[in-house]
């Protein structure tokens, strides 16, 4: 009816109206926000299983925003309104930050580092100088570029293949790694896969869920990650919840895991205790 319609409609503008008072609340407080360091790293273990039993080969670093005033703020509400106003170009920089001083203190304790992924939005793909800063923040501390990787996402992927393939190239050079984010949830084409030179492609979460419960859901999962097998990829599967989901994708040849199965992101103190060990001697 025509009164229930009209509430509705009410209802939705009474949402949208909140929604924009809070992200102009967020964008008036953002930049003090960075400069208290409010923002904070946390990081998710990445683990390799393609031998008997799991091990630690890297972690994600993932932003959250702990406000006095707005309270733990997720990234998913936080990060887009940045990428909107590009702001996320900051943030991005200081968790690389956060990534290279955490590598430092792994390597003055003597122990066994592993790569830190660190997200880039898209913005930073088309600054000038993208390279020339991340290399002037990676080498202030004298981080190997191999423990930085780069992880850009796949709907970047589509709109800028070719912006996109050289960013990665120069990274290489530059002997970063580079891994392409949420792969299966945009809409590029399969054949993207033969130009990007990625070192790392990330299946979404999306991509399991419900494809692991049928035969045709399997059948693509396994195409999938046998055809990035051979394309000399090294495919992670993130959002692995289940012994059960962690195991069959160990059966269909995936080599990382990166999931709550093996750890949630946590802070980067109780990130060393629980899954960093000393060095072999
Ligand atoms: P993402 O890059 O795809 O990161 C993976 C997300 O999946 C993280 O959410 C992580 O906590 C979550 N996740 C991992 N394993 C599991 C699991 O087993 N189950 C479930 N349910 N979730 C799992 P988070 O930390 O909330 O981040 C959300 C998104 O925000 C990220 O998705 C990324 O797009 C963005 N983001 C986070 N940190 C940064 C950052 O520093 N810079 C930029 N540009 N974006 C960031
Ligand atoms: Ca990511
Ligand atoms: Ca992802
Ligand atoms: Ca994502």
């Amino acid at each position: 009816t025509k009164s229930h319609a009209g509430k509705r409609i009410i209802f939705y503008d009474e949402q949208n109206i909140a929604a924009a008072m809070r992200a102009r609340h967020i964008e008036g407080i953002m930049s003090t926000a960075l400069l208290k360091e409010e923002f904070v790293a946390y990081f998710q273990p990445q683990y390799d299983i393609r031998g008997g039993k799991p091990v630690l080969c890297g972690a994600e670093a993932l932003v959250r925003w702990n406000s006095p005033v707005l309270g733990l703020v997720r990234p998913d509400e936080f990060i887009p309104i940045f990428e909107k106003n590009g702001f996320v170009d900051r943030v991005d920089r200081y968790m690389l930050e956060r990534a290279r001083i955490r590598l430092r203190q792994w390597m003055d304790a003597g122990l066994r580092c592993v790569p830190i992924s660190v997200n880039l939005s898209r913005q930073n793909l088309f600054s000038a100088d993208l390279i020339g800063r991340i290399e002037k923040i990676v080498d202030t501390y004298s981080i190997p570029h191999s423990f930085i990787k780069l992880e850009l996402t796949e709907s970047i992927v589509a709109e800028s293949t070719v912006q996109l393939v050289e960013t990665a190239n120069k990274l290489r050079e530059r002997g970063f790694r580079v891994a392409m984010d949420d792969f299966g949830t945009g809409y590029s084409a399969l054949s993207i896969l033969k130009d990007v030179p990625f070192d790392t492609i990330k299946l979404d979460r999306a991509f399991f869920g419900e494809s692991i419960d049928s035969e045709r859901g399997r059948t693509t999962l396994t195409g999938i990650i046998q055809l990035l097998d051979a394309l000399g990829f090294e495919t992670v599967a993130e959002g692995i919840e289940s012994e059960n989901e962690a195991e069959q994708l160990k059966e269909w040849g995936c080599h990382v895991i990166q999931g709550y199965v093996y750890g949630r992101p946590i802070p980067a103190d109780e990130f060393t205790k629980m899954h960093l060990e000393p060095a072999q001697t």
